[in-house]
């Protein structure tokens, strides 16, 4: 079912307004953004959709496939469920002058939640175009994503960088989004040709308002205040010596390795060199793991299972603590690598393929 019909057939009258924002894998460059850092996010083809209208009275009433119904007042207090992302959408929306009394509204999403392919900013970036195109009032694509942060910061608790939404309000198919996150500078990269990024999921989530992508932000910024600079974008290997405590010094190391590997992933993409890609999506798994403590048995299994089956490189990719992985093939191995990871890891299942001339995996 998509939006409008869901609209219709929950509120019995046609909505004024849809859009849509497609959910995003990052190839390599995790938890870089909120330090400043780079990024290398591309769009995956799972997507939330929204359909709306205004209200005379000053209700929210939702309705999400996945989520269940809500109904609240707009200007109530945060309830820690998903109508949170149409309160701060709305909050956001009347600091930009757009006045809105209450609001109905439609969810309907193909992309898993919870599991590092950004559901949430596909959602607050779907909602804000859905309301500005309701109001007929223009914001940018940066705009929408740096609105579409405050949401996620302060309605939802989880203190997020930029990549999700810039991810989601500015790529276009096809392209791999390098992006800069202290300047919001953008370079479009084209993918490999004769290779896949396979998304597989572990079969585990976890929601990011619950503490433990808070509790890394945070130990970053011991580490980047240890150093004496505004961020870990700011620091080399060399000047991590000063780090006394063991788990700060290896939240750093991760960070300081992470950027540098993106900086070399996109001249590889660029070099149409895959193995080397490859090669820098494996350590960043390790960084990743042993380092940043973001990775769980079924992601390692995954990752172990694809590289010994022929993967160029494998590497958990979001947040991490469950959630999903992203895995580099060549075409040829593509069919082969999964049908061995399916087998292999039994909770696991296969959530798209990215690369040119792929059709759709998902039965949409
Ligand atoms: P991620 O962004 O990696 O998917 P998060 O924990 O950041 O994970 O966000 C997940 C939250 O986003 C959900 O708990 C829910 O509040 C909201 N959300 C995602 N998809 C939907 C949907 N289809 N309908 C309503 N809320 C949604
Ligand atoms: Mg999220």
């Amino acid at each position: 079912m998509n939006s409008q019909s869901l609209f219709k057939q929950h509120f019995n009258y046609s909505a004024v307004s849809s859009s849509e924002a497609h959910g995003r894998v990052n190839l390599i460059g995790e938890h870089t953004d909120y330090n400043k850092g780079f990024v290398l996010p591309t769009l995956i083809e799972q997507k939330i959709e929204v359909s709306l209208s205004p209200r005379l009275d000053s209700k929210i009433v939702g309705i999400s496939e996945e989520f269940g119904e809500k109904t609240v007042l707009s200007d109530s207090n945060t309830d820690g469920t998903w109508i949170d992302f149409v309160r701060g959408a709305l909050y956001y929306m009347a600091k930009e002058g757009q006045l809105i009394k209450g609001l109905n509204i439609a969810v309907v999403s193909s992309i898993p939640t919870g599991s590092g392919l950004s559901s949430s900013a596909a959602l607050e970036i779907a909602i804000l175009r859905a309301l500005c195109q309701m109001v007929g009032h223009e914001l940018s694509s940066t705009k929408i994503a740096k609105i579409g942060q405050l949401i996620e910061h302060h309605f939802i608790g989880t203190f997020c960088g930029i990549m999700d939404q810039m991810s989601s309000s500015k790529s276009k198919f096809g392209q791999v989004l390098f992006l800069d996150c202290e300047n919001l500078n953008t370079e479009i990269v084209p993918i490999f040709e004769d290779y896949t990024f396979i998304i597989i999921h572990s079969g585990s989530t976890r929601k990011l308002s619950e503490g433990l992508y808070n509790e890394r932000k945070r130990e970053t910024e011991i580490a980047s205040k240890s150093l004496n600079i505004s961020s870990l974008r700011h620091a080399e290997i060399s000047d991590l010596n000063i780090i006394k405590d063991p788990k700060i010094f290896r939240r750093a190391r991760h960070v300081i390795t992470e950027n540098v590997r993106v900086l070399k992933a996109v001249q590889f993409l660029k070099d149409n060199n895959a193995q080397a890609f490859g090669n820098l999506m494996n350590e960043s798994h390790i960084s990743m793991d042993k380092d940043y403590e973001i990775s769980s048995p079924e992601l390692n299994h995954i990752v172990k299972t694809a590289q010994s089956n022929g993967a160029l490189g494998a590497r958990l990719t979001g947040a991490g603590f469950g959630g999903c992985t992203v895995v580099l093939s060549s075409n040829t191995r593509r069919d082969d690598i999964i049908k061995k990871i399916l087998e292999h890891c039994p909770k696991s299942y296969l959530v798209t393929n990215i690369g040119q001339n792929i059709a759709p995996s998902k039965n949409e």
